[in-house]
């Protein structure tokens, strides 16, 4: 990956585990997975093995609680992870957990603050079956894709160019609201991934959105600190009185509204 520099020496991605990949699936596991999606975690054999780590196949995930503005772990700077607690089982059962709360709420980007953890840590996926009710044109507008799931650690991240674009956004600790918002249209981040091992991207549109929002909440920011704050409404009002339209068209009601 050319261009980060950001990083020393290499993590070695051999893992410990000798089961990895190995063995079928634990009875654990398979029982779980209907439970725990349908949050019927007290019924389900996972109460008893929530936290432990039975053997490497046993993967139990726990939805975590999104803190809400207001809460000071959403405005303190987080700290970077070191490889070795990348590496770690605390961290990787973060990990987890942290897809599992994203894939609930649901979302497509949670910072570690979110979570209440001043870490450097960020999980970030954009799923097809998010993009099948939205027109074509608006995905276009947006240039909104699917986005793999992924984990973004200590990242660093560099705007390209200076095109701009406004679109409504949102955030899961913000929950009900939106607000239009100015973002670099590309960007390049640097970051380490779940293995701890040195990665680079070039993003463009809605991912580098998210990108830079996620990112932001590791600097103690939120979007509202950059928002344009008479577009700030509720997701309901939003819907009902945004929905189809162009930013610019947007714009040009506030400022009638503004002006009348
Ligand atoms: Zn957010």
């Amino acid at each position: 990956m050319a261009g980060c520099g950001l990083y020393g020496d290499r993590y070695d991605s051999e893992r410990s585990c000798a089961n990895d990949g190995a063995t079928a699936r634990h009875p654990v596991q398979q029982r779980c997975a209907v439970p725990l999606a349908k949050q019927e975690i007290a019924g389900c054999l996972c109460r008893f093995a929530v936290g432990l780590r039975v053997n490497c196949d046993i993967v139990v995930t726990m939805r975590l609680k999104i803190v809400q503005v207001g809460e000071a772990v959403l405005r303190a700077g987080a700290r970077e992870l070191t490889r070795e607690e990348i590496r770690g089982d605390e961290i990787q059962r973060l990990i987890r957990d942290m897809r599992e709360t994203m894939h609930d709420a649901p979302g497509v980007g949670l910072a570690a603050p979110q979570v209440g953890l001043p870490l450097q840590l960020a999980v970030i996926e954009d799923r097809e079956e998010y993009l099948k009710t939205i027109p074509a044109e608006e995905l276009a507008e947006k240039e909104r894709m699917p986005v793999p799931f992924h984990v973004v650690i200590n990242p660093r991240v560099e705007i390209i160019g200076n095109e701009t674009v406004e679109f409504f956004e949102g955030c899961l600790s913000l929950a009900g609201f939106s607000a239009l918002v100015t973002r670099g249209r590309q960007v390049r981040v640097c970051y380490l991934d779940e293995l701890g091992e040195e990665k680079s991207v070039v993003a463009s549109g809605w991912y580098a959105r998210i990108l830079q929002h996620e990112i932001d909440h590791l600097r103690g920011t939120i979007y509202i600190d950059k928002m344009r704050s008479r577009s700030f409404t509720s997701i309901e009002n939003g819907t009902r009185f945004w929905k189809g339209k162009s930013t610019t068209e947007i714009l040009k009601e506030l400022e009638s509204a503004s002006n009348g």
